[in-house]
């Protein structure tokens, strides 16, 4: 038995950071919008699993111009105003990087506020299923819900679910990197209770444990002398964040069975209730996940938690400061960095990075350098076509990335928009640009009786939509 549920000018599937990002900025600009969300949290990977200080990195470029705002601003500074984020700030020790820490927790309670502000209507524990479909013309979803399934209609269709699961049922074309190379999928967990002290006075007395990555960062000016030198400046775990060490700690443990070296740990600073406070996060990971093959997430989610509880036990055992410490936090499922890439009408391209292209239907901009990628098979394969874009500049992002190929009516955004793999839209910030733009764009579409393909031939109000909600469009930069 299938119901309807209704008719919405722009119908937003997937409420991540790109999903609420779209449906937000869809309803801004005057859309009756409806957005529809697996689960009852919105936020996506921003509020499953993000380590207790998620950034936004990247909102400026390498010449520390900013060159993304909107909604990552807005959110951003809402937040600061609150005391539930960071100002923006320089990373000394992470090549041309800046970050721009927000609470998740908050971030979550917040779009839902947002959402409410602006008149998004929501349809949450919804898994969008099938889409209803008018030849090459995509005129709805239907979804399944606590009591069965509706038939949802929608003017413009966007696909925010992050693995591109709308445009696949609509029958789009797409990439995705061989399951030897996809990037690992991840269960993370945080503690508290760390005694701080014990862990600042352990990485003094064992430096050689505490190397950042950035060694390896061809763009790195730091040396292991000036790594050393900064490392025994540290007086307190808030004078820096996302330390990584333990190197000879875990070399041991791996030869006596009891680390896996597939995991990651770290600290994160992050504002919580007013203070700075320091939080510990294990990520654990796993290669060869196909998202779409049902053996392998089981099989990931079941191999992630047993690595959860590995590295906890080493903690104990072998970490000074994690005697009292205690889990506050674990991730719900296994979470994905990488699958589909779903073509667009554009596919943004390595060079377009490393040249810092621009494009007239420019919707945002990135600074993020390509070729970032995880560790497979525990091997970093991050200097794969590697490249920052020219100059320190960034490159524009151009509105046919998010215009699905060969199908009418449907848009994409988030970290499935149209990209070759070194260029893989993925990080938060990006994903809020691109969500932001689709959603003006949609409405706009719906509103003119256009589609999105249509729109292509005249971008300029959405521009200057972008533009007066707060977006980076132009500029040199
Ligand atoms: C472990 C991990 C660590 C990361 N760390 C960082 C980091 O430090 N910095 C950074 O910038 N980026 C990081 N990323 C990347 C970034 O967080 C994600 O790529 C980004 O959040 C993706 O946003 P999105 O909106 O495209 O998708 P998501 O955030 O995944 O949102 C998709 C939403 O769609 C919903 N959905 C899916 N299918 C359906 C369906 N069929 N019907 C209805 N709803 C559906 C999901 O429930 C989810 O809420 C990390 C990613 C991972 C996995």
């Amino acid at each position: 038995m299938i119901g309807f549920y209704g008719s919405y000018d722009v119908v937003v599937c997937g409420g991540g950071t790109s999903g609420v990002s779209a449906a937000i900025a869809a309803a801004r600009t005057g859309a009756k919008t409806l957005l529809i969300e697996r689960v009852g949290q919105l936020g996506g990977q921003m509020n499953f699993s993000g380590p207790p200080g998620f950034s936004f990195a990247h909102l400026f470029n390498g010449r520390h111009e900013q060159i993304i705002a909107g909604l990552a601003e807005e959110t951003h500074g809402r937040l600061l105003a609150e005391g539930n984020a960071l100002p923006h700030v320089l990373a000394p020790h992470r090549v041309h990087y800046t970050f721009s820490y927000v609470d998740p927790d908050w971030w979550g309670l917040l779009v839902y506020r947002m959402c409410k502000e602006d008149g998004v209507e929501l349809m949450l524990h919804s898994l969008v299923t099938e889409v209803v479909r008018d030849g090459e013309t995509v005129k709805g979803v239907v979804c399944e819900h606590p009591g069965g399934r509706s038939i949802v209609l929608g003017k413009v269709i966007i696909d925010c679910t992050g693995e591109g699961e709308v445009c696949v049922q609509a029958g789009a074309e797409y990439e995705i990197a061989p399951l030897e190379i996809l990037e690992p999928a991840t269960v993370a967990f945080t503690a508290d209770g760390v005694d701080w002290k014990k862990v600042v006075d352990y990485m003094h007395e064992n430096i050689d444990d505490f190397l950042f990555n950035q060694l390896h960062n061809p763009y790195s000016e730091w040396t292991e002398e000036k790594i050393k030198e900064r490392v025994m400046e540290i007086n307190d775990i808030l004078e820096i964040g996302e330390v990584m060490g333990y190197l000879g700690l875990k070399r041991h443990a791996t030869w006596t069975g009891e680390w896996h070296n597939m995991s990651g740990v770290g600290f994160f600073l992050m504002p919580k209730g007013g203070r700075l406070l320091a939080h510990f996060q294990h990520s654990s990971q796993e290669d060869r996940c196909d998202c779409t093959n049902v053996r392998d997430i089981t099989r990931v989610e079941v191999e992630c938690r047993r690595q959860n509880m590995m590295a906890w036990r080493f903690f104990k055992k072998y970490v000074p400061g994690f005697e009292n410490a205690y889990i506050v936090r674990t991730c719900p499922e296994a979470r994905i960095r990488e699958t589909r890439r779903i073509m667009g009408d554009y596919k943004l391209s390595f060079e377009d990075i490393a040249e810092a292209r621009k494009f007239d239907d420019v919707i945002g901009k990135s600074a993020f350098p390509t070729g970032a990628k995880h560790a497979v098979n525990g091997r970093a394969l991050a200097l794969e076509a590697m490249a920052v874009p020219k100059d320190l500049g960034s490159n524009d992002i151009p509105y046919r990335v998010l215009v699905v190929k060969g199908l009418e009516n449907l848009m994409v955004a988030g970290k499935a928009v149209s990209a070759d793999r070194p260029s893989h839209q993925r990080f938060l910030q990006q994903t809020i640009v691109t969500g932001q733009a689709a959603g003006v764009a949609a409405a706009l579409c719906a509103r003119d009786g256009k589609t999105p393909r249509q729109l292509e031939d005249d971008v300029k109000e959405l521009q200057q939509i972008l533009v007066s909600q707060g977006a980076i469009l132009y500029g040199t930069h």
